[in-house]
């Protein structure tokens, strides 16, 4: 199938069925007039001379109008290119250049951010930008207007014209690890991993689930929207940007059987001073993904948000992006150690990353996977496709993973991260959890720093409990005595209030290490 055939197909079974809800507007739509709204913007976007093929970017906060556009754009077969909302002109330049944007769709401004500003400035520099529509603006509507003038037939020839495997989609990496990269994707590879995520969950058209994750990355979008519409159940939107309290607020009004988040929305959540009067008894599932889960949140997740399904997956932007997931009966040793097991139709081996070499399980290696998952490639960027896929379609993921004899995986890392001290390799993730245990350690990243005499030298980077009685240097090395081999004792130590994150939610250690200059004696 394509998006737009699949929709079709919830459409007909449940046309009364709710599709989305965007509780702050208070709007709503059903299957049918979700179809319908998508159709209009469909036929607006053809008139504007948009055809299959033709990027279409879109950059905005969460919305209902985003949702149309994605869904309107794999109707046509253009390629929609999500753009971070946090993007400033600088960055906004550089994506819409790069993937030859033709239309923009943004919003006139979000609290802050004065979007219509920003476009206004980057346009001399994207000649190829023809046409830009804001939402909340009557460019928006005149876009739906337009469409009328289009004769809907047309709509029925171009759904012909279309194939499973056209690129539909252009997603930008987290830029975790360095400058994001254009993941360009099919309606195969996103329609089918979002379709499998739902089963995995267990979706039906009863379920209605609450999505305060960014659409614009691949874990809304695909994992939220697709898993939804491809089981017709319904997308709640609880606020623009992740917002704890209106998340709670939403699941409770809206009766959500799932929610999804990466791990520090969970805790802000529950970390909410009246959280014990949201009345969360309709949640039955939801997702976490993106980094790893501490042990305590877990608990807390199934006993007292009722999660007691909830799945932990692992995945890229260049993997659509699931490859496993922990299923519905695990227990909890499962969901906090491991990330699951491989997704039905994708294969994955782990390599010694210098040989390649399939290592026993067990043991770590790089993860490697394979199926109808893995991306077209990097857009414009053949180079880069040919260093992360090989020659037998083995997407490289730079994540250092170790299968288990039960056939759950755990992820130890990334290649990028490891140390290299004086020829040991060193897990930052390991030295991260023991380091938790110290009473004055709110939160605290490991990175290696250059060092001349072993190369690389352990740097931990702490966030204090009480920043009026920091930790110091001392009291960290006493605390490591005797419990981590020495090489492993970090060296350095910066004390800070906050790590420099991703909009995505992930802790950007390439600006820790960047921002290293060595102590004088
Ligand atoms: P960039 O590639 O630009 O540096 P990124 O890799 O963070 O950024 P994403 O595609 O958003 O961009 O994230 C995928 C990465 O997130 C994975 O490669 C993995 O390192 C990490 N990840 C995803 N899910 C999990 C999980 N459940 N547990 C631990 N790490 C995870
Ligand atoms: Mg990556």
């Amino acid at each position: 199938d394509t998006i737009g055939a699949n929709l079709d197909r919830a459409v007909a079974a449940h046309p009364d069925r709710e599709a989305l809800v965007d509780v702050e507007s208070g709007r709503r739509w059903t299957y049918r007039s979700f179809a319908q709204a998508v159709d209009e913007v469909a036929l607006g976007l053809l008139a504007k001379g948009i055809g299959k093929g033709d990027r279409v970017g879109i950059w905005a906060v969460n919305c209902a109008e985003w949702v149309l556009v994605q869904y309107a754009t794999a109707r046509i077969g253009a390629i929609m290119v999500n753009i971070n909302p946090a993007y400033r002109v600088h960055e906004l330049a550089y994506v819409l250049r790069q993937s030859g944007v033709t239309l923009l769709v943004s919003s006139v401004s979000y609290r802050t951010s004065d979007y219509r500003a920003m476009v206004r400035q980057v346009r001399p520099e994207c000649p190829a930008l023809r046409e830009v529509v804001l939402i909340g603006d009557p460019s928006w509507e005149e876009l739906a207007a337009a469409g009328s003038s289009v004769d809907r037939a047309q709509l029925m020839r171009l759904a012909s014209e279309l194939s499973c495997d056209d690129p539909i989609n252009i997603q930008y990496t987290s830029g975790t690890t360095g400058f994001p990269k254009g993941a360009t994707l099919s309606h195969h590879n996103i329609l089918n991993n979002g379709y499998w995520v739902g089963e995995m969950v267990g979706y039906t058209e009863a379920d209605r689930v609450c999505v305060p994750v960014p659409f614009y990355h691949c874990f809304g979008m695909v994992m939220g929207n697709l898993a939804a519409t491809s089981h017709a159940a319904c997308i709640v939107i609880p606020a623009p940007v992740f917002d704890p309290e209106a998340t709670l607020r939403a699941v409770e009004q809206e009766r959500c059987t799932s929610l999804y988040g990466v791990p520090t929305m969970f805790i802000a959540e529950l970390n909410l001073p009246d959280f014990a009067d949201h009345d969360l008894a309709t949640l039955r599932t939801g997702i976490m993904a993106g980094s790893p889960c501490p042990v305590e949140v877990m608990k807390r997740v199934v006993a007292e948000m009722h999660m007691s399904e909830v799945s932990i997956c692992y995945g890229m932007t260049e993997t659509s992006p699931v490859s496993t997931q922990t299923r519905r009966d695990d227990d909890l040793e499962h969901r906090t150690a491991t990330v699951g097991r491989v997704l039905p139709h994708i294969e994955v081996k782990v390599v010694d990353p210098v040989t390649g070499v399939t290592v026993p399980r067990g043991e770590s290696g790089e993860l490697c996977t394979r199926g109808y998952s893995v991306m077209l490639g990097y857009w414009e960027e053949p180079e880069k496709t040919g260093e992360a896929i090989d020659a037998a379609r083995w997407m490289h993921t730079g994540d250092l993973a170790v299968m288990h004899d039960d056939g759950y995986l755990a992820i130890v890392g990334r290649i990028k991260d490891m140390i290299i001290r004086g020829g040991e390799n060193v897990y930052p993730r390991e030295i991260e959890e023991f380091l938790y245990g110290h009473p004055k350690i709110a939160d605290v990243q490991v990175v290696g720093v250059p060092d001349e005499k072993y190369g690389e030298e352990i740097m931990a980077c702490v966030i204090p409990r009480d920043a009026a009685d920091p930790l110091t240097l001392d009291e960290l090395a006493r605390f490591c005595d005797g419990q981590l081999a020495h090489y492993k004792v970090p060296r350095h130590l910066r004390v800070m209030d906050s790590f420099p994150m991703t909009v995505s939610g992930k802790v950007r250690k390439i600006e820790l290490r960047e921002s290293f200059a060595p102590q004088p004696p």
